[in-house]
C-alpha cells in the first residue's frame, strides 16, 4: 500500500461517487498508473480504499494532502456534481497547483462553462481540460468513450493516461483530442443529442411493430435481436431487446407495459437543441426526440385531449413486408439523425474555432458510449473518403442506403399517419430529407411574405442583386442597396 503524502501518483481523482469511484478503479487497474483519490466527505474515500485494496489507491482526506500526493505535472480528474461543485473543486485545485499541472473536468459540464473555466484557469498557468466521458457507471469502470478538449500540450501528458482506460475497438482506444477549450464537452453534448434521437426512433419502430404489426413485446425483442445482427447492430438495439423481453415479476405482464409512459431527461438533449438553434443547424431528429419526451410528460394535456376524441383511426392493414419496412425506415431515419448531429459538430467547430476531425469522433464513439454501433464505421469511412462533404447524406454509401430504404420509409410514415400512430422522429427525418431533395422549397413564398410586411428584400433566381417590391405602392420592383437577409 502506497504511503500517503509522497508525490507518487501519476493521476488523481476528486469526487468518489459512482462515476469517480469507477473511473479511479479503472485507472488503477491499468499498468503504470498509481491513483490518488480524494472526496469532500472522507467517508467515501475510506469506503473506496477499504473495498478495493487491490487498487493500491493513494488516499487523502484533505485537498492539500491530495495535491502533495501527485507527481509533476500534477494531473487530477474531477468527477463531482456538475455546476457549483465543479467550480468549487477547480478553485481549490487552482490555488494549490503550479503552472504546467493539469485539471481535468470529467463531469457533464455545459461547454460554455468549460470555455469560461479554461480561460480562467489558463491565466494561472495551469492547464484545464474539459473531458466528456460517456458510458455511464459501467463505462467508467470498464472503458468509456472519452472526449477531451483543452490544450495540445495538456493532451501530451493526459492522452496516454486516458488511452489506458478508454474502451478499445479494433485496437483503437475510444479517445481523441477533440479540440481546444470546450470542444470535448460540446461533442459530448452532441453525442447525447444523437442518443436521444436514436432512442426515439427505436421506440417508434417498437410502437409500429406492436400497434400496426400486432407483435407482442417478446416477439419484438426477437425482431430487434435479429436486426442487431445486421446494419442496425448497436448497443441501443441490443438493450431494447433486453428491455422488451423483461417480464414484470409482480404482475406477469411485459415490463414495458407496467412502466408509466412519461419519459424523463437530464437536459443534455435540450442543450443540444438550444445550441443548434443558435448555430442555425436543423437537428429536427434530436428536437423531435426532446419534444416527444416533453409531450409524454404532460398528462394534464394528454388526458383531457384524449377525452375529447370519440374515435381513433383504424389501424391500417399492412402486408408481409411491414417488418422489413420498419427496419428500413429506422435505418434511413437514423442516418438522417446522425447526419444532423455531425452538421451540428461542424457548425460548432466553425463558430468556436475548433479543429475537429469528424472521422476521429465517429471512431471514438464506436465503443464505450451509449450510441456505440457498427454504423459509426460507415461514418468514419465517409469522412476518410472525403472530409469536405457538406452532409453525410452525400456520401455514396449513405446516399445509396437512403435510396434503398426510401419507399419503405414513405410507406411507414404514411401508414403511421393513417393509423394514428405518432412517429415524430421518422416523419421529421423524412421531411428533412425531402427538404434537401426538393428542387424548389416554399421558402421563396416566405421570402415574399417577409418582403411584403417588413421590406426584408429577396434575391431573384434569374439575375444577381437584392430586390424589394413596393407592395403598398404600385408593386413595381426596385433594386435594394442592402443584401437580402
Ligand atoms: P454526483 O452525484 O453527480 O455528485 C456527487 C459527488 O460530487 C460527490 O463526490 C460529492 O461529494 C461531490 N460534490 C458535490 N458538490 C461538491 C462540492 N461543492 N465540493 C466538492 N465535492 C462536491 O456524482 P456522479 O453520479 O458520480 O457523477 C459525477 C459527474 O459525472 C457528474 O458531473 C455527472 O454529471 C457526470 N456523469 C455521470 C454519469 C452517470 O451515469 N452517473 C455519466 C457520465 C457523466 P460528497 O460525497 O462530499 O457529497
Amino acid at each position: 500500500m502506497a504511503e500517503t503524502g509522497a508525490a507518487q501518483a501519476n493521476i488523481g481523482v476528486v469526487g468518489l461517487a459512482v462515476m469517480g469511484s469507477n473511473l479511479a478503479r479503472n485507472l488503477a487497474s491499468r499498468e503504470g498508473n498509481t491513483v490518488a483519490v480524494y472526496n469532500r466527505s472522507p467517508e467515501r474515500t475510506r469506503l473506496l480504499t477499504t473495498e478495493h485494496p487491490e487498487a493500491g489507491f493513494v488516499p487523502s482526506e484533505t485537498i492539500e494532502d491530495f495535491v502533495a500526493s501527485l507527481a509533476r505535472p500534477r494531473t487530477a480528474i474531477i468527477m463531482v456534481q456538475a455546476g457549483k461543485g465543479t467550480d468549487a473543486v477547480i478553485d481549490q485545485l487552482t490555488a494549490l497547483f503550479e503552472p504546467g499541472d493539469i485539471i481535468v473536468d470529467g463531469g457533464n459540464a455545459d461547454f460554455h462553462d468549460t470555455i469560461r473555466r479554461e480561460q480562467t484557469v489558463r491565466a494561472t498557468g495551469v492547464n484545464f481540460v474539459g473531458a466528456g466521458i460517456s458510458g455511464g457507471e459501467e463505462g467508467a469502470l470498464k472503458g468509456p468513450s472519452i472526449m477531451p478538449g483543452g490544450s495540445v500540450e495538456a493532451y501530451k501528458t493526459l492522452g496516454p493516461i486516458l488511452e489506458s482506460i478508454a474502451a478499445v475497438v479494433d485496437g483503437v482506444p475510444c479517445v481523441t483530442h477533440v479540440g481546444t477549450d470546450g470542444a470535448g464537452h460540446f461533442v459530448k453534448m452532441i453525442h447525447n443529442g444523437i442518443e436521444y434521437a436514436d432512442m426515439q426512433l427505436i421506440a417508434e419502430a417498437y410502437d409500429l411493430l406492436r400497434q400496426v404489426g400486432g407483435h407482442s413485446p417478446a416477439a419484438i425483442a426477437d425482431i430487434f435481436a435479429e436486426w442487431n445482427t445486421g446494419e442496425l447492430e448497436s448497443y441501443l438495439i441490443e438493450i431494447t431487446a433486453e428491455v422488451l423481453r423483461q417480464v414484470d415479476a409482480k404482475t406477469g405482464k411485459p415490463f414495458v407495459d407496467i412502466v408509466l409512459d412519461e419519459a424523463g431527461s437530464k437536459g443534455t438533449g435540450v442543450w443540444t437543441v438550444q445550441n443548434a438553434l443558435d448555430l442555425g443547424v436543423p437537428v429536427g431528429g434530436i428536437a423531435e426526440a426532446v419534444f416527444a419526451r416533453a409531450v409524454s410528460s404532460h398528462p394534464e394535456q394528454r388526458g383531457p385531449v384524449r377525452a375529447t376524441i370519440t374515435a381513433r383511426p383504424e389501424i391500417a392493414v399492412v402486408g408481409h413486408t411491414f417488418q422489413d419496412d420498419v427496419r428500413a425506415a429506422l435505418y434511413a431515419s437514423k442516418i438522417v439523425a446522425y447526419a444532423q448531429g455531425f452538421d451540428a459538430i461542424i457548425a460548432g467547430a466553425e463558430k468556436y474555432d475548433w479543429n475537429i476531425d469528424k472521422g476521429a469522433i465517429a471512431t471514438i464513439w464506436r465503443g464505450g458510449c451509449i450510441i456505440r454501433a457498427q454504423f459509426l464505421n460507415r461514418i468514419k469511412d465517409a469522412y476518410a473518403n472525403d472530409a469536405t462533404i457538406t452532409s453525410l447524406l452525400v456520401d455514396p454509401y449513405f446516399a445509396q442506403a437512403v435510396a434503398d430504404g426510401e419507399s419503405a420509409w414513405r410507406r411507414i410514415v404514411s401508414t403511421a399517419a393513417l393509423s394514428g400512430i405518432p412517429v415524430p422522429g421518422f416523419a421529421s427525418a423524412l421531411s428533412y430529407f425531402d427538404s434537401l431533395a426538393s428542387p424548389r422549397l416554399p421558402a421563396a413564398l416566405v421570402q415574399g411574405q417577409r418582403d411584403f410586411f417588413g421590406a426584408h428584400t429577396y434575391k431573384r433566381v434569374d439575375m444577381p442583386g437584392t430586390f424589394h417590391t413596393l407592395w403598398s405602392g404600385d408593386r413595381t420592383e426596385i433594386e435594394s442597396a442592402g443584401s437580402s437577409h
